[in-house]
């Protein structure tokens, strides 16, 4: 079967890894002229996430920062969680997707670079063309209905925990999102922010500048990210089938905007399941549509939250030693492994404990 990919992202090149194991031909167009271009991402990405992907790809290889925890600033009360080990790792995102491209060109696949899909190619499709998916939107699709507006630029940083990610919610200076500070080394660090749209995320941007005292230089990159997911994200058009995968389908945790481990992992389906879109559709909700309700109900909550009320969530989880909940329990990407006796005890004993 001839299956062609639109989107050489992670998503289109974990779809066409999967497609040629089941014995597909698979074509691989992207707009740009190599993948992982321009780059749109921070790179942190959980190392539970990354080592399923290991049989594709050598993370080690496109490393740049290890990270052992976050310092989370609730509109000024901090909260530091640190886990004592590596958590989660900054990566290079232009080589890692490069990586990953390559790899689905060694097994097999043909790629198209410098070809953006107007009219899609004859057979199985699957569109993992990002968040403003032309592949969605030709084949009609239901939209995704929520997004954040993002602005990133590249600070110099204090060298303050190096291996601790930073971020700071406020709905006053970030509505629906929040900022972050990410070390990608001892030196610099990512700094973005984001709110939901149409809020302005520039705005956003200077407000954590004037908030954190650091000088942001003026050229900034701005992006979207999808926080809500496709009510639809498979269908049968005439003799072919059309599969969405990644931010195309909205397949992203919509507390952080990360979206390559759920992205990937959903196109691991997608390459198996390219000509059954029923299948495609009911395996990856099964899979992994409880895990990101639980972060959009979470992300929805915490972007209600006045300054009082974060401020008091902050001292609520210092009372209740969140922290060490989460330094034993925590999981960045599967909320609902969190979910059992340790959440009730855990709170308990801690009263116990004064
Ligand atoms: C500011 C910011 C920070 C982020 N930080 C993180 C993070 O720290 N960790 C994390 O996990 N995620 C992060 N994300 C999200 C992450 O970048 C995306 O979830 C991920 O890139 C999605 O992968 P994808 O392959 O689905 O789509 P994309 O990476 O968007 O790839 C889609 C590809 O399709 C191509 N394309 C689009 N249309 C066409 C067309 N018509 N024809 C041919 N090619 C086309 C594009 O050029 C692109 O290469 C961040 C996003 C933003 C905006």
């Amino acid at each position: 079967m001839r299956v062609q990919i639109v989107g050489a992202g992670p998503s289109g090149s974990v779809s066409a890894v999967s497609a040629l194991r089941e014995g597909h031909n698979v074509c691989l167009y992207e707009e740009h002229e190599k993948a992982g271009f321009p780059v749109n991402c921070s790179g942190l990405i959980s190392k539970e996430g990354l080592s399923s992907l290991s049989d594709i790809v050598d993370f080690r290889r496109h490393t740049i920062n290890r990270i052992k925890g976050a310092v989370i600033d609730c509109a000024g009360s901090r909260l530091l969680v640190d886990s004592g080990r590596d958590i989660a790792y900054v990566l290079d995102r232009a080589s890692f997707d490069g990586a990953l491209a390559q790899k689905a060109e060694e097994e097999g696949a043909k790629l198209f670079f410098g070809k953006r899909i107007t009219s899609f190619p004859k057979g199985n499709l699957i569109g993992a063309d990002g968040p403003l998916s032309s592949v969605a939107s030709g084949f009609g699709f239901p939209g995704i209905s929520r997004f954040v507006g993002t602005s990133q630029c590249r600070v110099r940083y204090d060298g303050e925990m190096p291996d601790h990610v930073r971020v700071f919610l406020s709905n006053e200076m970030f509505p629906g999102f929040f900022a972050w500070m990410i070390p990608q080394n001892e030196e610099e660090a990512e700094a973005g922010a984001g709110c939901v749209l149409p809020g302005n995320s520039d705005r956003a941007l200077n407000a954590l500048s004037k908030y954190t005292g650091i000088l942001f230089p003026k050229e900034r990159k701005h992006s979207i990210i999808p926080v809500a997911r496709r009510h639809r994200t498979a269908l049968s058009s005439g003799s072919r089938n059309v599969l969405l995968v990644g931010d195309a389908a909205g397949q992203v945790k919509s507390t952080t905007g990360g979206g390559v481990v759920f992205g990937t992992s959903c196109a691991r389906i997608a390459g198996r399941l390219a000509g059954r879109p029923n299948e495609y559709e009911e395996r990856w909700r099964a899979a992994h549509a409880k895990d990101l309700d639980a972060h959009y109900h979470i992300h929805y909550a915490l972007g209600r939250l006045s300054g009082d009320s974060l401020r008091a969530l902050a001292s609520v989880s210092s009372a209740f030693r969140i922290e060490e909940f989460l330094k034993k329990e925590g999981n960045m990407d599967r909320p609902t492994k969190m979910l059992g006796p340790n959440l009730l005890l855990h709170p308990l004993r801690s009263l116990l404990q004064k």
